[in-house]
Formats: structure tokens, sequence, C-alpha cells
């Protein structure tokens, strides 16, 4: 049995009621491209036909021409930004995935993480199933096909309670969407309304770029069905405690979205400034690493009172440092990402706010070239706690044994990183700082608590999946 099967940390759009449906597709698809940047695509219906154009690259690559819009006619629609956390990114694994079975069309894109589909895809295969992708997307639609329900609504809340981890779907017939989240609710998902059109989307930032209001988010294991009938809300599931994941907050999300209902630039700003609390340093000022650390670094600036300065400037147009391939290319990445400001970092004791250290590739290559532009100390300080375990859910965290948190102390890893000094926010104030309760999250990468049981892969144990322990 084959077992590349890998899951997305991605971004999902999903429109229903408007003529203008593709093309704002591409805009909300645009908000969410700091969500994947591997490929992109979207799925449109008229009512009658289903219409798709994938393709390798960004948004702006695979559309580069409002003429390849004209190709998707319809008022409904769903597209998806992809970044793969692991399988192949190959063009059999672009999403939205489309497939005809008895004659009908059904399409889906997938934000998450399977967390049993090595042992969904046995089962399958051993019934005749063919996959065609090492995306674990492609169980749904295979699930779905099996059901013996008479409509898709019926269909996918058939096939869902088979699926185990984390899934924010959207799914388009030729006649409506159905919107979907997993249990646990691990990945966000939003609705909102642009005039009579209902939209539906990963991060509320897309529903800004096109005018769209919030309304609120779809519920953890809520399925939403949307067509010509109106909103029809059902829930297939088992009830489970919530699992939101909590590093949508840290590093994922942007700032300007709301997810889980809360505004992520209120929460990253509160982790700043606790870390201030919790690690304080004399220094000249703070800094942030453009551009997922810069609130978190406001709020440090803020409780600190250390002026915030900017000491790096990001080239914008470099994806995220995780997307290439080999260690080779993401050390060159980080150069090519980041450049000093000598005339701000001349002589001084900089605090330099991160988000996260996950293999350390980041912060070594910074302090270096902080240190090499003339600063006198650099502080790093994290706006989380140490990554000790890798992401089942949809977040890209290598095994275990390549996260420099699992691996070392922290003076260990300040001394690796080169750092003046090394302060981290600890498991409870990064907890403290959210209005919903503590056991909403899922903080596994932090604490090792998965809120679901994690399968043996190809004989493996999750242990020797998830690499050896620091000693
Ligand atoms: P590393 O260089 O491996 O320590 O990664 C940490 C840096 O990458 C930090 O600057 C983070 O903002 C960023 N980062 C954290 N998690 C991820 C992720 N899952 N994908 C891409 N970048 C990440």
């Amino acid at each position: 049995m084959s077992i590349e099967l890998g899951g997305e940390a991605c971004g999902v759009f999903a429109i229903y009621g408007h003529p203008n449906a593709a093309e704002l597709t591409c805009f909300g698809l645009h908000a969410l491209q700091h969500r994947g940047q591997e490929s992109a695509g979207i799925v449109t219906s008229n009512g009658t036909d289903v219409f798709a154009r994938k393709g390798m690259g960004e948004i702006g690559d695979v559309f580069s021409d409002a003429r390849m819009l004209a190709d998707l006619p319809g008022h409904m629609a769903i597209g998806h930004t992809r970044y793969s956390t692991t399988g192949a990114n190959s063009v059999a694994n672009i999403q939205p995935l489309l497939i005809t079975f008895r004659g009908r069309r059904l399409a889906v894109a997938h934000n998450g993480n399977l967390t049993n589909s090595q042992a969904l895809k046995g089962y399958l295969e051993e019934g005749g199933a063919i996959f065609q992708t090492t995306s674990d997307t492609e169980l749904f639609l295979h699930l779905v096909a099996r059901s013996q329900k008479p409509d898709f609504t019926a269909m996918i809340a058939d096939a869902l309670p088979q699926a185990k981890g984390a899934f924010s779907l959207v799914f388009l017939h030729k006649d409506g969407l159905v919107v979907t989240r997993d249990p646990h609710g691990f990945r966000p998902l939003a609705l909102g309304t642009l005039g009579d059109a209902f939209v539906v989307a990963s991060e509320t930032c897309a529903f800004d770029i096109i005018g769209a209001t919030y309304v609120r988010d779809i519920e953890p294991g809520e399925l939403v069905a949307i067509d010509s009938d109106g909103v029809h809300s059902s829930h297939p599931h088992a009830e489970v405690k919530p699992a939101f994941c909590i590093f949508e907050f840290i590093y994922f999300a942007r700032p300007d979205s709301k997810i889980y209902g809360e505004n992520v630039d209120k929460v990253r700003r509160r982790l700043g400034r606790q870390l201030a609390l919790e690690q304080p340093v004399e220094a000249d000022f703070v800094i942030g690493v453009p551009d997922s650390s810069n609130t978190a670094a406001l709020g440090y600036s803020e409780a600190s009172g250390l002026r915030f300065e900017i000491g790096l400037i990001r080239n914008h147009y470099v994806g995220r440092t995780f997307i290439a391939p080999t260690q080779g290319t993401r050390d060159l990445d980080v150069r090519r990402k980041f450049n000093p400001v000598r005339g701000v970092l001349e002589g001084k004791r900089v605090c330099m706010v991160d988000d996260s250290i996950v293999r350390g590739t980041t912060s070594r290559k910074l302090v270096k070239m902080l240190f090499d532009a003339g600063a006198k100390e650099v502080h790093v300080r994290i706006s989380s706690p140490p990554i000790t375990n890798p992401c089942f859910y949809g977040i890209d965290m290598p095994t275990r044994s390549e996260l420099i948190g699992a691996q070392l102390s922290v003076e260990s890893i300040r001394e690796s990183l080169g750092a003046t000094s090394l302060g981290y926010l600890s498991l409870e104030g990064m907890l403290s700082m959210h209005s919903l309760p503590d056991t909403s999250f899922c903080t596994a990468c932090f604490s090792g608590q998965y809120p679901t049981p994690i399968e043996e892969q190809a004989g493996k144990s999750v242990f020797e999946i998830a690499g050896p322990a620091r000693p």
C-alpha cells in the first residue's frame, strides 16, 4: 500500500449567488495567499455545468489574464491556495479536486490534515478504489462517492464522520455548495455575506478585500449547505471538545483577520506584551521579524517601554521560508528574504522578537545578520513556547528530530543561534492571552498533547514518525 498521503495548510474560499463568482474567488484567494503559494485553483458552476482552472504557483500566476476568468462562468465557485505539509507538490495534487461519478460532478478544497488517512486509504483500496493523488483530500471524494444517500449534502454528511483529524472543507456540485469544519474545529472557517451572496473563507481578510461582511464562524462539526433553497445547517458528527489550532494566532493567520471569534492582531499584541513581562531585557530598542512577528514586537514594545524600530527589511517577492524543499535552498531563502538596516542597528543593543523557532534556521541567520550589520547585542524573544512536537493537523512542523526545541535546552538553543540572550513565552502565558477557555485550543506542537489519536503509519509508531525526543 502506498503511504504517501499528505496534508495541507492552505486557504479555502467559496461563494454562492454572485454573477462574478470566479473573479471574487480570485480576489479572496489573493487575500489568503499567505496560507499557501505552491498552487491555486478555482472551480465554478452555472447550475448546468462545472468549470475548472488550476495551476502551479501563486494565484496571480494561475490567473494572470482576465480572459482566464471568462472561462469560469457561474454564480458559485470554490477556490484553494495550497501549501503541502507532506505529500508531493505535484500537478495531480492541485486543488480543488474535481471528479465525475455516476454522471455527477463534485469538487472539493481542503485545509487540514487527516490523522487516519492510511487506514482509510487501505480500506478503500481493498474495496477497489484507485487513487489519483497523494493528497488525503481525495479520500473525501471516495467516501462521498460510496454513500447511497439521495443528494450531495446527505452523502457528504454520511461520509464525513469516517474522517479523523483536521478538515475545513468547501465542496461544490452543480447546484450548490456544502462547507464544513471537523468536530474539533482545528482550522478556521468563516461565513459572510456580500449583498444577497454567501461567502466562506479560511480567514476574514478574504471578506474585506471583496467588501463582504463577516457573519459568524462555521462551528466545529457544522455542515452548511448553500443552494437555491437558502442556507441549511446540520451537525453530522458526535460532539467533541473544540481544539482550535493556537498556532494560527501565533504565526499562520493574518493579523487583520478574525479567527475563532477573536481579532488576530489583538491576540498577537497581547502575546508580545506578556512576553515582555515574562522575558524583559535591557536593550536600546525592539525590532520584529517582518511580517509575521511585527504585531507581537509592537506588543513587546508597548509593555517594555522600549521603542519599536524597523531593523529588518523584508523582500516581499519571496514565498514563505518553509516552502523551499531542501535545507540548502531554505538557507538561501532567509538571505533572499531579509536585509538588515545598518543605520538603525550599528552599535546598538537589539531585542529581536520573532513568533516562533522551528528548526532554528531563521533565527540563527538573522542573529548573524544583525551582528554583521554592527549590532552590539542581539536578544532574541519568542512570542510562543518552544516547539517540541510535530503537527499532524496541517501545519508544516518537521519531525521531532528536526525541531530544535525538542532537541536542545533553551540555553543550548541560545548558544546554537549565537544570540546574547534568548527567552520564550510560557505555555500558560500564551494561553492566558485569549478570551476563550484554555481547553478550547490544540497546543500539541508545544505540549505534545494531541486531541485525537494519531494512527500508526507504514508499521511505524507515531513516536518513530515524530522522531526521538530530547533525552
Ligand atoms: P525556523 O527557521 O525553522 O526556525 O522557522 C521559524 C521561522 O519561520 C519564524 O520566523 C516563523 O515566523 C516562521 N514559521 C514558523 N512556522 C512556520 C511554518 N509552519 N511555515 C513557514 N514558516 C514558519
